[in-house]
This record gives structure tokens, C-alpha cells and sequence, in this order.
């Protein structure tokens, strides 16, 4: 049915490909392309399928990535490298004809804060060339989204209060380890707290805001209020929403690490110049750039080799109240993954399957023409549905509750 381009080899770009292979009846030619061309070929070598093609390109170089395109001619781009490439990535699907799916909105380097305004500059763009970009098509954001907008087209005719929960009650046995690119998700933790209320956003502290919130199968944890991106597109797609919140759960030791890595200066993005002795002569030194988060990620563990024993489980999911037929209910749907399950069908933990799963399932939504529109869309902007179906087949399972009580 149709050509795909993934782009990077992480975690999330492992599940995916994995996932692409699982589905060839969708996927029938597929190249998996990154920074580093030994990653691809290991993966490829991981899901054994040499059919799949792999290559070099440097996604921060919209003319390499066009080259790429023009070459390889994919019907869609997934880009699973970094929030740093969304827009060099989208600059390149215009130039070359290409769709384009990512999971994460764009990040400036040296601005840790993320919205969709540098993306959604691009509607006109792509709606002028007949092009579809998929935003934000991860779980959360993602499936966050789709969740949403599955409860409103069934179960709700006004949503007033909506809080994504985000829970990971794994443990990998390390004494700090992030789950997902450390220098994004630190960056993305460390931020100022934000939620919408009444119309407006309101600021909290980082982390200042929190409660015990009990999480199917895992019981209570306490949830941390976070800004997370997919909130900016769902207020407005859904104007009925008067208040709209995201939490996260921390464990006490993570929350001591990242206390001391912040306090320490190394969770700093900006650049500093150290004096490091010479190798060959330590009364010299010679003056070095580094940015300490940069330099942190470096010495971290690699999220993608935490799966071979990481235990336990994730559960995302949305807690919703609103109207239906003027009487008032809540809705809460949720997923829970299985780190170990994750890693014994892809080598990877939870947190990147529930990323790279959805991702593949956007991509199949576009070529199975199903979501399939010109412009920019953030994923609650598609039918739901397929999308769900489609969650129930590839290993992300959701159930529902109704009417019980949401603890918010
Ligand atoms: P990783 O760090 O594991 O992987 C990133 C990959 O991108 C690496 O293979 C890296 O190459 C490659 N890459 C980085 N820069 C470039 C470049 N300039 N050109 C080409 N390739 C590049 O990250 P994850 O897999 O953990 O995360 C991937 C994305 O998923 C991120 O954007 C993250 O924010 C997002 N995410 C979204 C979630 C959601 O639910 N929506 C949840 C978790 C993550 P190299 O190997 O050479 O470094």
C-alpha cells in the first residue's frame, strides 16, 4: 500500500519499525534513516527483515533530507529523531512532496518551551501543496488526543474538565535513569507548571502542584502537575473545556536525582567553557564547550537498553467530565503496558513502545487514506475511531469507566 521514511533510531523509532514490519500489507517499502547509519542497520538486523532499506542523513539539513526524499521517494515521513527537527523535517516534506507524522512539537535548542505555533505556521503551506502533517502522534501527546476526541464523539456533548494522568510504576533498577531521551525529557520536567482554567493559562512552579492519584492494577501514586503540549490544541478544539490538566507521577528517589542535578547546574542548556588539562601535558589546558545537559545525557543511561529488566507497568490514560444529554458523567479511559512485554516483542521499554505504536498506527491511518487531509492537523482534528480499532490490534489496549470517581 504504501512507502514510509522513518527517521531516527532511538527508542521510539526501534518500536515503530518493529511495528511498520508487523504490518507489511500497509508498509511495503520501508527505509529507516538516521544520524548515526550503524543504529539503523542493527535495527534492521533486530526485526530481520533486510528488505528494509537504511541510510545516512542528518535531519538539522533540510537539503541532505531533500536529496533523501527525492531518492528514496516515501509516501510519509515518521520523524522519531528529535523535537530540534520538526520544522527542518517539515521544510524538507514541502520542498520534496512528502507527508510527515512526528510525536513530539518543535523545541528550539536553546529555549527549553515548547508550543505549536512554529508548526502550525506551516498550515497554509502544506494545505497549498496537497501535503498532510500529522502532529503529535505518540500517547501523550497522541493518543491523549484521540482518547479526547473518541469521548466527544460518543460519550459527551459539552467536555468541561479534562486530566490526562500519566503513570509509569515501572522500576529499571538503576538509581536515576529517564525513559525517554534524557536531555528532552529533563528539559520537558525542570519547565514551569501550566494549566488551563476559565479561559485562561495559569503558571505554577515546576513541580508544585501534586496529589496521590490511583492508577488501574498499580493503586496510588503521586502525580505531579506538568505543561504538555497536547492541552495548547485540545482548549481549542474543544472551546466547551473549562479547565484542562496533565500529571505525571515521580517516584521520591527520581525526584532527590533531578533536585540535585538542577541544583548542581548540570540541567543548564546554555553553553559553558571549562579549562580541561592537556593529555599529553597536564600543567597545560586547553578551553572546552560543553552543555551540561548535553554532557549529562552522555553519562546517563541509554533509555533504550533499560527493557531487559525493567518491571511493571505503564498506565496513561484521561479522566473526563462533561454533559450528556444535560445531566453530568465522567469518562475515563486508559491503557496500561507491561514494560517486560513491551521488551520481549521489541526490545524496548514501555515508555518507548507507547510512543512508537501509535506512531505507526498515524502512519497507516495516512496511507490507508482514512486521515488523510491537507494542512497541518493535530491528531483529535482526525476520526477517532479507525485509530482505536487499530489500538486493540497493535498491542495498546484501552478500557473504559463510567461514571466513577475520577479523584479530580
Ligand atoms: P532517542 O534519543 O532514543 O532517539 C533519537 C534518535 O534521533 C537517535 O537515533 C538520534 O541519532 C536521532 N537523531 C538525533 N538528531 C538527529 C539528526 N540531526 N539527524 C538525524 N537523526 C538524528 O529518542 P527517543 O526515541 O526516546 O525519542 C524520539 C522522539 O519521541 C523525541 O522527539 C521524543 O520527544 C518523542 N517522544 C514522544 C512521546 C509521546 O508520547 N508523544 C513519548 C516519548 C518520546 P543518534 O543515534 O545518532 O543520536
Amino acid at each position: 500500500m504504501g512507502k514510509v521514511l522513518i527517521i531516527g533510531a532511538g527508542g521510539v523509532a526501534s518500536v515503530a519499525a518493529h511495528k511498520v514490519a508487523q504490518n507489511p500489507d500497509v508498509f511495503t517499502e520501508v527505509m529507516i534513516a538516521s544520524r548515526t547509519k550503524s543504529k539503523c542497520d542493527a535495527l534492521v538486523k533486530a526485526i530481520g527483515n533486510p528488505n528494509i532499506k537504511t541510510a545516512k542523513v542528518d535531519a538539522d539539513n533540510v537539503d541532505e533530507l531533500v536529496a533523501l526524499f527525492n531518492d528514496f521517494k516515501p509516501e510519509i515521513v515518521m520523524n522519531l529523531a528529535l523535537p530540534y527537527q520538526d520544522l527542518t523535517i517539515m521544510e524538507a516534506c514541502l520542498k520534496a512532496g512528502v507527508n510527515y507524522l512526528d510525536t513530539a512539537n518543535y523545541e528550539p535548542r536553546d529555549e527549553a518551551h515548547f508550543e505549536y505555533s512554529w508548526q502550525w505556521a506551516y498550515r497554509e503551506r502544506f494545505e497549498k501543496a496537497g501535503l498532510t502533517a500529522i502532529l503529535g502522534c505518540g500517547f501523550d501527546p497522541g493518543v491523549s488526543g484521540i482518547y479526547t476526541a473518541y469521548a466527544a464523539k460518543h460519550y459527551f456533548d459539552e467536555i468541561h474538565y479534562l486530566d490526562i494522568v500519566d503513570c509509569n510504576a515501572g522500576n529499571h533498577h538503576k538509581a536515576f535513569a529517564t525513559n525517554f531521551n534524557p536531555e528532552i525529557n529533563i528539559r520537558e520536567i525542570t519547565q514551569k507548571g501550566l494549566y488551563y482554567e476559565d479561559g485562561k493559562w495559569i503558571e505554577t512552579e515546576p513541580l508544585e502542584i501534586h496529589q496521590p492519584l490511583t492508577y488501574p492494577n498499580i493503586g496510588p501514586r503521586e502525580s505531579y502537575l506538568l505543561h504538555h503540549e497536547e492541552l495548547e490544541s485540545l482548549v481549542l478544539n474543544y472551546p466547551s473545556i473549562k479547565r484542562a490538566r496533565f500529571w505525571m507521577t515521580f517516584g521520591q528517589q527520581y525526584l532527590t536525582y533531578l533536585d540535585v542535578i538542577q541544583n548542581i547546574g548540570m540541567s543548564r542548556i546554555d553553553e559553558i567553557t571549562y579549562e580541561a588539562p592537556l593529555a599529553n601535558d597536564p600543567t597545560k589546558v586547553e578551553k572546552v564547550k560543553i552543555v551540561p545537559l548535553q554532557f549529562l545525557k552522555a553519562v546517563l543511561p541509554n533509555p533504550q537498553e533499560l527493557g531487559e529488566n525493567y518491571e511493571g507497568e505503564t498506565s496513561i490514560g484521561c479522566r473526563i467530565r462533561g454533559v450528556k444529554d444535560g445531566k453530568e458523567r465522567t469518562y475515563y479511559v486508559y491503557n496500561n503496558c507491561s514494560h517486560q512485554a513491551a521488551y520481549q516483542e521489541t526490545g524496548m521499554q514501555g515508555v518507548s513502545y507507547t510512543t512508537g505504536v501509535p506512531a505507526m498506527i498515524g502512519a497507516m491511518m495516512f496511507l490507508k487514506g482514512i486521515w488523510k487531509k491537507p494542512g497541518v492537523f493535530n491528531v483529535e482534528e482526525f476520526d477517532p475511531d479507525p485509530f482505536m480499532e487499530q489500538l486493540n490490534k497493535q498491542g495498546l489496549p484501552w478500557h473504559e469507566v463510567f461514571d466513577g470517581d475520577l479523584e479530580l
